[in-house]
């Protein structure tokens, strides 16, 4: 009898530890909740993605669900309580520094002996990782068919639009004209539409490239001198710092020079009066890519424009195309680079590019 109670009890004994390995070592993050949402335990793997230590945890109801979902998690929490269960629901969460992330959560109620409910657990999964390429890859979908489309529209616009402009522009060679004023203006309208259609052109051109060695040094030198008299006329000081003139980089060149065009055009207009746009070349430590940043010293982005700055046609200026962006981070991808945009509003605007470097 003894000894059948002692077997029992090593069997409790080594399937509580089993759990409790579990419990440790498991990749998700577990966390156990009383009824008034109150920690009881969690693990290892939730104070690492929460970033609160078991010890602040315990006892107390944390600050884990951002405001805007607090009415889901409650009608949730109510559900759970009743006996639902929620398997691998995807929503975001917070962080002990008030970060959000894409989270996969399952929530189960617990019971005791009798059956009562008496408590839940939180199994979480940090899926920022996945959501942060599935936003990549639905870009570059969306991108593409942009393209398409302005590939076509651009073309058919183009032939009219020539007709139009060419007349205009001899109408109002005959500046005594009674319609001058009028003239003028269609002139100035026509010549936005040519802006527009020559920024969709560039979406628009074959998906086969001929790449060919550029020096981005050249292209730099190019890009600044096409600017300064602009740069001189807006008190702007240019700083370039590039250690690395040597560097070549594989594409086509008036593609990278359209990306530099429109960056320094958005730095240039987003400086007020007077400022500092700095280009800085470095190597990744791997010297497999090049970075290039650039930097301004105007207005800064605000986030809910940083949110849809590569939208076509986004645009917060009242002579602006919103196009610009767009075309660069089409380029960015089309030559297997990347672009990040770190901003601060009154402060101004870094833009941090990479591509890949043709090894010598
Ligand atoms: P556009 O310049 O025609 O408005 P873009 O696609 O080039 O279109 O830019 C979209 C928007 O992003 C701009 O209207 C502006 O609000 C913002 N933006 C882009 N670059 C900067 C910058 N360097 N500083 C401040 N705002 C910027
Ligand atoms: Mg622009």
């Amino acid at each position: 009898m003894e000894k059948r109670v002692d077997a029992r009890e090593y069997h409790l004994n080594s399937k509580q530890a089993y759990l409790n390995l579990f419990f440790e070592q498991a990749e998700d993050s577990i966390a156990v909740f009383d009824l008034e949402d109150r920690v009881i335990t969690v693990n290892p793997a939730f104070e690492k993605l929460y970033g609160w230590s078991k010890t602040e945890a315990i006892g107390r109801s944390l600050p884990l669900i951002p405001p805007k979902n607090l009415e889901g998690a409650r009608s949730r929490a109510k559900e759970l309580r009743k006996g639902s269960h929620y398997y691998l629901f995807e929503t975001t969460d917070m962080r002990k520094d008030g970060t959000i992330f894409d989270v996969q959560i399952s929530l189960s109620p617990i019971y005791n002996s009798h059956g009562e409910i008496i408590a839940s657990s939180i199994i979480s999964r940090d899926i920022s990782h996945v959501k942060e390429n599935e936003n990549l890859i639905l870009q570059s979908e969306k991108l593409k068919v942009v393209g398409e489309i302005a590939a076509g529209v651009a073309h058919e616009i183009r032939n009219p639009m020539t007709v139009i402009s060419g007349f205009v522009q001899m109408m109002n060679e005959d500046s005594n004209s009674p319609y001058y004023e009028h003239t003028k203006l269609i002139q100035k309208e026509t010549e936005r539409i040519e802006l527009i259609l020559s920024e969709f052109l560039v979406l628009s051109r074959p998906q086969v490239n001929q790449f060919v060695n550029i020096h981005l040094a050249k292209i730099f030198d190019d890009i600044i001198q096409f600017f300064q008299f602009e740069f001189q006329q807006k008190s702007i000081d240019i700083i370039l710092q590039n250690n690395y003139p040597d560097v070549i980089i594989l594409g086509n060149a008036n593609e990278i020079k359209q990306i530099f065009i429109n960056l320094f055009k958005n730095a240039m207009e987003a400086i007020k009066d007077g400022g500092t746009i700095t280009l800085e070349v470095f190597p990744s430590k791997d010297n497999n890519e090049i970075f290039i940043r650039l930097k301004d010293t105007g207005c800064g982005i605000p986030s809910y424009v940083l949110e849809r700055i590569f939208e076509p046609f986004y645009t917060t200026k009242t002579k602006g195309t919103g196009l610009g962006m767009m075309v660069i981070n089409k380029i960015i991808q089309d030559h297997h680079g990347t672009i990040k945009i770190k901003s601060q509003e009154e402060v101004g605007t870094e833009i941090l590019l990479s591509f890949p470097v043709v090894q010598s």
